[in-house]
Formats: C-alpha cells, structure tokens, sequence
C-alpha cells in the first residue's frame, strides 16, 4: 500500500510513503499520519491511495503511525480543503491546519477526572465518632450524604474545604467511593446548570414561520444540496425556525452545524439549542466550538463529532470544519456578519465555506439575516438561492419608532461638538424616569481618516470609485486607496467653503462621561474592547444587564449582535456617520445593517421601543431606508451601485497587499508587479491601483494594494500564482492575496 501525503511542514507538496502492513488497516484517505520528512518526523493528512507517478517506488520511506483509528478529515473535508487552497490562493498545510484543531493534531489525551459519591450510610454512633475524632471528614460526609449522585472530587473538596487526605481515608474504610470517568468538557454548560432561564418548549409558530418550517422540512427530506436564505426582521423568531429546521435534519438520520458570527455573544442561542435538543431528541448532545475552548475540549468535541457520538455542532467561523457526519444541514445565523470572514490565511469566509461543503455533501444551507448581505440577497434574487421571509416581529410586536437627529444643528444650537443631542438627552431622561432600560452604541473606533464638514456634513469621494477618500496626514493629501486618485487635503469645504472640516470619531469613553454628566443618578456601563479584556466580564455585565442592575449600557456594536432584553425601550446610536464614510464600497451596507440591527435591540419586551440615530448626513440612503425598515428598497438602490462600478456582487474582488520597510522599493516592485499582470491578464480581468493602502504604514511597515475585478475567481487565481511563482520577489517585499475581501482597509 502506498499512499500520498500533505505533510504539514511549511510547504505546499504532496509526498509518497510506504504504508507498513501493521497500519494498513487503519489507513485511509484522510488518516492523519506521521511520517519522515528530511530529518524529523512530521504530521500529515493522506490525501491520495496509490503509487507516485515519477518517484521510484522501492526508494519510498515508511509511514511511521497512524494517529486515529479513523479518517481525521472526512471525504468531503479533504475535497473542500482542495477547493480553498485553489479558490483562497493557500496552500494545502495552512488549510488542513485550519480544519484539523491543533489540539486534535497533536494528539492530546483525552483528560479523565475522579468522582466521588457515598458508599455506605454511617449509623448515629459512628458519625458522632467521626465528628469528634476527624471533623472534616465528617464534614466532606455530611454533604455527599445529600447528593444524589456523584460529583467532581475537586469541586467537591473546595465546596466542603475538606483535603484530599480526609476523602482517602473514607474511601479506604468503604464509606466513600470513587470513579475514573473520561470527562466531556462542554463549554457553557454552567450556564444551565446556574438556571439561566431558557424555554425548552417550542414556541408556537405564526404563519409566516410555518411556512418557512413546512419549506424547509420539505426540502431536508430530499437530501439533496440547495441553499436558502432566511430574510426575517429582527425579533421576528428566526432562530424558532433554525431549532425545527435543525430537529427535521435529526428526525431524518442527519447531522447539523450551526455558525454564528461569535459564540461568546450568544450564550442564550447555545442555551436554547442545547435544552431544545433534550427536549426533542432526549440524549441529542451538540458540541460548542469556538476559540475560547482549552485544548482538552476541543480534542473532546472533536472525537465525539468524528466517531458519530454527537450529531451537531454549534460555533463560530471554524465550527464550519466540524467532523459532523452524514452532514445534512448546516445554519448560518447572520450570515452578513463580516466575522465569518478569517482575516489570516487561509483568508476564507464562513459562510461561502458553509455553502461549498454543502455542495460537496449533498446537504442543505440555511443562510439566516434581518439583513442579508448582498450577494446572498442577489443569489436569491436571481433563484439560485430559496427565499423565505419573515415580515413580522413575533407576536406582532410592532418595530421601533425610528429619529434621526441632525447634528449639523445640534452643533449650531450648542455653539460646539456635543456628543448627545438634546431629542437622545430628553429620551434618556423619560426612559430612566420610567425605570427602562438604554442602550447607547459608538461605533467603532480606530478608523477615522475620512474628513466631513461640521457644518453642511459634506465628505470627500473618489469620482471613479464611489468611495471615500482618506486623508493621509504625511503628505497633506486626500488619496482614492481602490484607483490612486490623489489631491491636496481640503482646508475649506468644499461645497459650503466652511473651515470646519475635520476628523470624525467619538470614544466610548467621552461619550460615556458625557452620559454621567446627563444622568448622575443612573447605573451605567461601558462595554468595549478596552474594558472588555477579560472574557467574563462580559458575560457577567450582561447577566447584570438582564436582571435589571445597570440603566445605560455604552458600547461599540459589539453588543449590538444578537441580544435580546425584553426591559430595553430606547437605544441610541451616537455616531451613525462613522460606519458611513470608511473608504469601504460597503460602507453603506454595514451602515444600513448596523442602524437595523441596533434598532433591532429596542422594544423586544411588552412595551413599545423608540431607536434615536446621530447623523451629520441625515438624509443619506442607507439612515433613510433604514428608518423606514425598507430592506427590499435599500438593496435596490445599493445592488445598481455596485452594478455600476462593477462591485460585487456583480464581479468578484481580490486584494493584493505588498508590504515592505523601504518605501520607495516597495513603490517600484508593485509597479513593476502591475505591469506585468496587465501584460499576460489585462484582458481578463480590471486591474485598479498600485495605490498606498489607507493605513500606509503598520508597525514600521509601508503598505501599498492593488485590486483585481474578475468575473471568476477560479479561473484568474491559478493563473497569478504561477505568475506570482515566476516573478522576481525581493527579500525585504511581502505580498499577499485577499480573495473576496471584508475589510478594505
Ligand atoms: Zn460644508
Ligand atoms: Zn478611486
């Protein structure tokens, strides 16, 4: 038997070996081996069967173990991880590291942990003994003689404050007994177990539910690939559909993978899910995969997913490798959120990842959103996707009413910049009167080199582009990042001649000294990546949140996703313009779906919810559709924009980044890089640039981009990696593809 490996080794090739007659029975396409490479043993995926085609076969080494007794990547995994490395331009390792959790990879043991539990009861006399002569162990007696069954020795221990020493000593006299049990290390599940309030119970449906359910119940028995997107307004239950969507894949022998954007933002989903699987399928366990697990958890969630014993996995963007057999659906919740792309190689998007491995599995892909992305929206318009809608808050709960305040006179009237307007101020003050609850959002910081005028809202686009220009501070130049268009920065207006022009961008940390200011007797948090660094504490301020202890929540839109609190009636967006005027040909698709999804916060309980946004540019598409819930209308108008210019979703892009310490050679080679690309493939695609980045310089690093619009990805990568192979790099120039890029900038 000869097989033919990717070693994962730091480079791109395929290499033979001979499989000894002892692990032939084990060996598969996909094993997960070790094996010689050079001098040193490495891992690697076998990814064919059978001899090379210009090696000679007695000069081959030896597979030297097989570290599963099972194929580590699925038949379809390996196929998927071929097509990314061709579509996302990376190499085959990098890909299979992705796929297969390092945890998995090295082969961690699987973590076993002791339990104790009663043995025998002790009679009036010998506890009375007990107490006098060795309280403790008395003590560590008298809780397990409540228990109902066993528990952790450690947790045991330190609740009882009792030492490993007295629990021996109780075992050896048969009153305690211990089990070895291999521990499942499931993360979240102390969020049940301290009684988070969860329904198990299905809802009932409405019509507009019931129809998506039928739909989709129907198409999962067939068992054949197709797509469909969940366009439902926000509160409008989607997630009731994806738990009956996920119960029919079940009901018919199927496996499932739920991503959301980020898990540890959705805990409630998890929960729901979790108590909803006992509920349908008693013994239905899924498994949580996401970055935060320990390695131990992560090598457990694996082989329970691998070896069949659990049918559904729930996480974020990687949870699309999942090992799930007999794959059958996976969900996609918020599929517009730009966190399902990975912004290291492989630079893959989740979503279209999800879409592709259903296509390889023969499975069905629900794609779930308020706000659907474009180009899933397009898919769907043209009928290549299904399209199921929810129209309806459930238990038509009607949407929030929506304001839009202009800044440009708040800033008259307060002779001055001023982070609350006097309409979100007075909101602010009936609603802590009332003893509701607010949410104010910031958007988020970092990215400010856009310039708008304070007094007309006015800022500088590219003629060609449609995008925003960036101020570079180096030169005093306003310069297009997509086409290299260049001018001098504005002093004055240039449509009201104002001399008011400036940087944009408030700190949640201003914003919410101004909010203490407003309200000095109300209990207010800030919730952003500065404060936010320790994990918990997130969850725990929302946990206060929920019950009542905090009044105002400030935050970036980090806690815009997903959340759902009933006593929440006003949210405010501070600065609606910053999201709109990144140098981003998506800028106003991420404005449109930040205002809608941040509206969507308010009014979820009984009483109605009011939504308050900020904005030097009020009458501005994407606020105006927005504030009208127009979703079908907005897409129109933004889809022939992107039409226009030939931005996806009508043609694919792909960013190519040079990075290099010395500015004016880094200058020279992407020029000379651009010129021989329109050269050999001018004519099959449209090259834009070579333009500086719009952060030019990161870490002592200047950075410049070039863009290619392609009809298809598929065709023109292959062709600019060779090219990129035969092209004279130096050392000190770095470049990189981004194929189908999230962030611009
Ligand atoms: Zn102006
Ligand atoms: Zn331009």
């Amino acid at each position: 038997m000869i097989v033919g490996v990717h070693p994962l080794a730091g480079f791109d090739k395929l290499l033979h070996y001979k499989v000894p007659e002892g692990l032939r029975s084990a060996t598969a396409v996909g094993s997960l081996v070790r094996v010689p490479v050079g001098r040193t043993l490495c891992l690697g995926v076998v990814g064919v069967v059978g001899p090379p085609e210009d090696f000679p076969v007695d000069k081959l080494k030896l597979v030297a173990e097989v570290i599963y007794p099972f194929p580590a990547l699925t038949r379809d995994l390996l196929q998927l991880s071929r097509w990314m490395a061709g579509y996302y331009a990376a190499a085959m390792d990098t890909v299979i590291e992705t796929m297969i959790p390092a945890a998995v990879r090295h082969g961690a043991r699987v973590k076993e942990r002791t339990f104790i539990s009663l043995a025998r009861k002790l009679t009036a006399e010998e506890q009375a003994a007990l107490i006098k002569r060795a309280p403790s162990q008395h003590r560590l007696y008298a809780f397990l003689e409540k228990q109902l069954k066993a528990h952790p020795r450690e947790l045991v221990l330190s609740r009882t404050k009792t030492s490993a020493s007295s629990a021996r000593a109780l075992v050896e006299r048969g009153v305690l007994k211990e089990t070895i049990t291999r521990v499942e290390r499931h993360a979240y599940s102390d969020e049940l177990s301290h009684g988070e309030l969860v329904a198990s119970q299905p809802h009932a449906l409405n019509a507009e539910q019931g129809v998506a359910v039928a739909s989709l119940e129907k198409t999962l028995l067939t068992r054949r690939f197709g797509v469909s997107l969940l366009h439902g307004v926000t509160g409008s239950g989607k997630t009731e559909v994806y738990l009956r969507a996920i119960q029919a894949a079940l009901a018919a022998g199927g496996g499932v993978i739920m991503l959301v954007p980020e898990v540890a933002l959705t805990p409630q989903t998890v929960a729901r899910l979790r108590s909803r699987l006992e509920a349908i399928a008693p013994g239905h366990k899924c498994v949580v995969w996401h970055s935060h697990l320990s390695e131990g958890e992560r090598l457990d969630g694996w082989l329970a997913l691998a070896s069949g014993e659990v049918r559904v996995a729930v996480g974020a963007r990687s949870a699309v490798f999942a090992p799930v057999r007999d794959l059958s659906l996976i969900v996609v919740d918020e599929e517009h959120e730009p966190a399902y792309k990975q912004d290291e190689s492989p630079r893959y998007h989740g979503r279209d990842v999800a879409v592709m491995r259903a296509r390889l599995c023969g499975a069905h892909c629900l794609l779930g959103s308020a706000t659907p992305s474009l180009e899933s929206h397009a898919n769907a318009l043209a009928g290549r996707y299904g399209l199921l809608r929810l129209t309806r808050r459930v238990d038509s709960r009607s949407l929030p009413s929506f304001t839009v305040v202009d800044m440009r006179i708040e800033v008259a009237r307060a002779r001055g910049l001023t982070s609350l307007s006097r309409p979100l101020a007075e909101a602010m003050s009936l609603r802590l009167e009332r003893k509701e609850q607010m949410i104010l959002f910031i958007n988020r910081r970092g990215y400010s080199s856009s310039m708008q005028c304070r007094k007309c809202g006015h800022v500088e686009e590219c003629p060609h582009c449609s995008v925003t220009m960036t101020y570079h501070r180096t030169d005093e130049t306003l310069r297009c990042h997509l086409c290299g268009e260049q001018r001098p920065a504005p002093v004055r207006c240039a449509k009201c001649g104002a001399p008011d022009i400036r940087w944009r961008g408030l700190g949640t940390q201003r914003v919410e000294e101004a909010v203490r200011r407003l309200l000095p007797r109300a209990r207010i948090e800030r919730m952003d990546t500065d404060t936010m660094i320790k994990k918990n504490r997130f969850r725990e301020i929302l946990g206060e949140f929920r019950k009542g202890k905090i009044d105002v929540l400030v935050g970036t839109q980090m806690i815009g996703k997903g959340l759902d609190f009933p006593n929440v009636t006003l949210v405010g967006l501070v600065d609606a313009d910053l999201s709109m005027h990144i140098p981003d040909f998506r800028a106003n698709e991420r404005t449109f779906q930040l205002l809608v999804q941040v509206a969507g916060r308010a009014g979820r309980g009984d009483r109605a919810g009011e939504v308050v946004v900020q904005s030097f540019t009020p009458q501005a598409e994407a606020i105006q559709f927005a504030r009208h819930a127009d979703y079908d209308g907005f897409s129109a108008a933004e889809l022939e924009v992107r039409e226009r210019f030939g931005y996806p979703p009508k043609r694919h892009l792909i960013r190519h980044l040079f990075r290099g310490t010395n500015p004016d050679k880094l200058k020279f080679f992407t020029e000379q890089w651009a010129k021989k690309v329109r050269e050999v493939m001018g004519g099959r695609m449209e090259l834009r640039g070579p333009a500086p980045a719009p952060i030019e310089k990161i870490k002592d690093e200047y950075r410049w981009q070039l863009w290619y619009f392609v009809p298809s990805v598929t065709k023109v990568i292959g062709d600019l990696s060779r090219l990129r192979d035969e092209f004279a790099w130096p050392d000190d120039v770095k470049e990189m593809l981004d194929v189908d890029p999230m962030n611009l900038v």
